[in-house]
């Protein structure tokens, strides 16, 4: 295809400021880097927090948007693992340094001169954007599309913290059922695992979704576990969940936190922790859990609930996910 010289883009200028529609100059790719025609991005809660300022220092101005679908056009002259018309997935963790002690460990989650895409790196609320090619994933045909974005972050973390647990956990209780969840439980449904969905009490509604995506119960995070649970994903950013999960999973059973923020953890008594349980909490990705969870999506065929906007209506996604009013989860769709 021909590159057209510039773009639009929706632009982050300052917190509490709504986006501005702007047309910018396409950028061109340094040599790790491809140039893509993005099909669709996601709009996920991170893009609010930094939108309404609690996320500090983020690039200004910035594109935000890092679930990112879309096609390979250009590679910089040192790609090697993308070629042009290639399917790609561009995720919130950008780049990593490779140096320092938790890279070299094999524990880039935690690099401490990270890059992340649409919050120090431009991300996808435009119609082209540039990223590293190494940090990239190639996305099967299926879910190169709107509704494979909330793969990329939403998909992706429930799917780390899913495999923090044991592998022969059975019964496992996933507290909070929204879009990291969904995709989660058809991935470990399909593993022959069986999901207690935890909600808001009185959420009818999100039980309702539990049910409907198989989950083998679903009630309010207020009532006690139907089954002993061997182990715990807590989705919700509700810190009185910890002892909750705690009391509902089995001896030497696991309760994996998978937020980035949660309100303060109540104390208790520390016989809820006692016989070898334990609570963790997970903080980005790793590529290596990102290719096995599209290696296994690839097989699987995850349906995600979307609803999408034209680019120029991201300040109403936004609001639409601030108030939330959505039920599935936000993308904008540029072609
Ligand atoms: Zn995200
Ligand atoms: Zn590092």
């Amino acid at each position: 295809m021909t590159i057209p010289s510039h773009m639009k883009a929706m632009v982050f200028e300052g917190a509490h400021k709504p986006l501005v529609l702007k047309d910018v100059l396409i950028p061109s790719p340094s040599e790790n880097q491809l140039l893509i025609k993005i099909r669709a991005c996601g709009v996920c809660r991170t893009d609010l927090h930094i939108v309404d300022g609690e996320l500090d220092k983020p690039k200004l101005p910035l594109i935000p948007g890092h679930e990112i679908v879309g096609t390979v056009v250009t590679t910089g002259s040192d790609v090697k693992n993308f070629k042009e018309g290639d399917l790609v997935g561009v995720p919130w963790m950008g780049y990593t340094c490779g140096n320092c002690k938790y890279c070299k460990a094999g524990k880039e989650n935690l690099c401490v001169n990270t890059g992340f895409t649409g919050y120090t790196i431009d991300g996808g609320f435009a119609e082209f954007t540039v990223a590293d090619s190494k940090f990239c994933f190639k996305l099967p045909e299926k879910y190169a599309n709107a509704s494979g974005a909330p793969l990329l972050c939403a998909g992706l973390i429930g799917y780390r913290s899913y495999s923090m647990t044991d592998p022969n956990a059975v019964n496992i209780g996933i507290y909070g059922f929204g879009a990291a969840a969904h995709i989660l439980i058809q991935i470990a449904i399909a593993e022959g695992k069986r999901i207690f969905a935890f909600t808001r009490d009185g959420d009818r509604e999100a039980q309702q979704f539990a049910r409907s995506l198989g989950s083998v119960w679903a009630g309010g995070s207020s009532e006690p576990a139907p089954e002993v649970l061997d182990a715990a994903i807590i989705f919700a950013p509700v810190g009185s969940l910890v002892p909750k999960a705690l009391q509902d999973v089995d001896r030497g059973g696991k309760v994996v936190c998978g937020g980035i923020h949660m309100s303060d953890i109540p104390s208790f008594p520390y016989r809820l922790l006692w016989e070898e349980r334990d609570v963790c909490s997970v903080a980005n990705l790793t590529r290596k859990a990102g290719e096995s969870f599209f290696s296994i999506a690839g097989k699987t065929s995850i349906h995600t609930s979307i609803t999408t906007y034209p680019l120029d209506k991201a300040n109403e996604a936004l609001d639409d996910l601030r108030r939330g009013r959505l039920t599935g989860a936000a993308v904008l769709v540029m072609e």
